[in-house]
């Protein structure tokens, strides 16, 4: 009789076990470390202020500090690549937004798989966008803006965060839908480039309203509208960019919450936990709502219901991307 094959599989089944031990306890344990929440654009910006926002309740939770940590460059995929190759034990978690589905119809070689490199923790938050300008622009509205754009085409600059930005995105969508390419300047992450809207150095951007309600509210930047369907109840006054001539012109920056693929699931688990307790936090709740940004449904801050907008998102936006004739080799 064959004795060699029966005892391979008592190795085999004895390893599985070991190995299936060590998953838990290492899950059990977790985190054993701070845990990095990796953001894949500059400080002072809308995905840094959510980050930061969510770092204090899950430090609680965690029972680790969670430190923010910005990654910036290549419209978020520089980040997106640090953590799909990181250590499979969920100690760099990444924060990213839409750009995490708009990557693939714009970058012909992405470094990762956005689809088969992630764990998938869940889906965040909503956040609408505003289209501002420099306070000293001579276009207080919507129609004076276009006039100017139509005279001054040449000059007009839009600042966004780079090929991949949700503000690069909005800013394609409204140059395209006005047949009029304007000069675009990039930057780390919207946080720099509202500084230099403050400052006059740049003419427009498209922001979440993270970044922009307050400057607005201050009436420190000129306001063009929004980009939601429906006009936001922060800004009940305010006209959609929609309702103004721009035809199903909607964008609205989501944000989500992923691990390397092959983390554990029950540290996944537990980084879901910790960031449902985070968005349970009453001042969470209450800076969210302030700068009208939503709180992913429940069935959405999930694993499975942020695979779903992933998914649905990567299918929605390729077409009009590649009909933009934006793409970077
Ligand atoms: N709002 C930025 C974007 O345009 C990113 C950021 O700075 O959070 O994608």
């Amino acid at each position: 009789m064959n004795m060699i094959k029966p005892l391979k599989n008592v190795v085999s089944f004895i390893g599985l076990v070991i190995f299936s031990i060590s998953f838990s306890i290492q899950a059990e344990e977790y985190p054993t470390k701070p845990v990095t929440l990796v953001v894949p654009f500059a400080a002072g910006g809308p995905t840094d202020a959510v980050a930061r926002l969510l770092s204090v309740p899950m430090t609680k939770f965690l029972g680790q500090t969670v430190i923010v940590e910005n990654t910036v460059g290549a419209g978020g995929t520089i980040a997106a690549n640090r953590v799909a190759k990181s250590p499979k034990d969920g100690h760099l978690v990444l924060l990213h937004h839409i750009g995490i589905s708009t990557a693939p119809a714009l970058y012909s070689k992405l470094p990762y798989d956005t689809l088969n490199d992630f764990e998938y923790i869940g889906q965040v938050v909503n956040a609408p966008m505003t289209l501002i300008g420099r306070k000293n622009l001579p276009a207080t509205n919507y129609k004076e803006l276009l006039a100017y754009i139509q005279k001054n085409r040449d000059k007009v600059t839009l600042a966004n965060a780079g090929p991949g930005a949700v503000s690069q995105l909005c800013g394609m969508l409204f140059t395209s839908q006005l047949g009029i390419p304007l000069t675009q300047i990039p930057y780390k992450g919207t946080g720099p480039a509202i500084t230099d809207i403050l400052g006059g150095q740049v003419d427009l951007l498209c922001d979440q309203t993270t970044n922009t309600l307050s400057h607005i509210k201050a009436d420190k930047v000129n306001l063009y509208g929004t980009t939601t369907l429906k006009r936001l109840s922060s800004l009940p006054n305010v006209p959609t960019l929609n309702e103004q001539g721009l035809k199903g012109f909607e964008v609205v920056a989501w944000h989500g919450m992923y691990t390397s693929k092959g983390t554990p699931t029950a540290v996944n688990e537990k980084l879901n936990a910790a960031l449902k307790f985070a968005l349970a936090d009453t001042d969470v709740k209450a800076r969210l709502a302030e700068l009208n940004v939503e709180i992913a449904p429940p069935d959405d801050v999930t694993p499975l219901g942020l695979k779903r907008k992933v998914e649905s998102e990567i299918k929605k936006w390729a077409p009009i991307i590649k009909a933009s004739g934006s793409y970077i080799d």
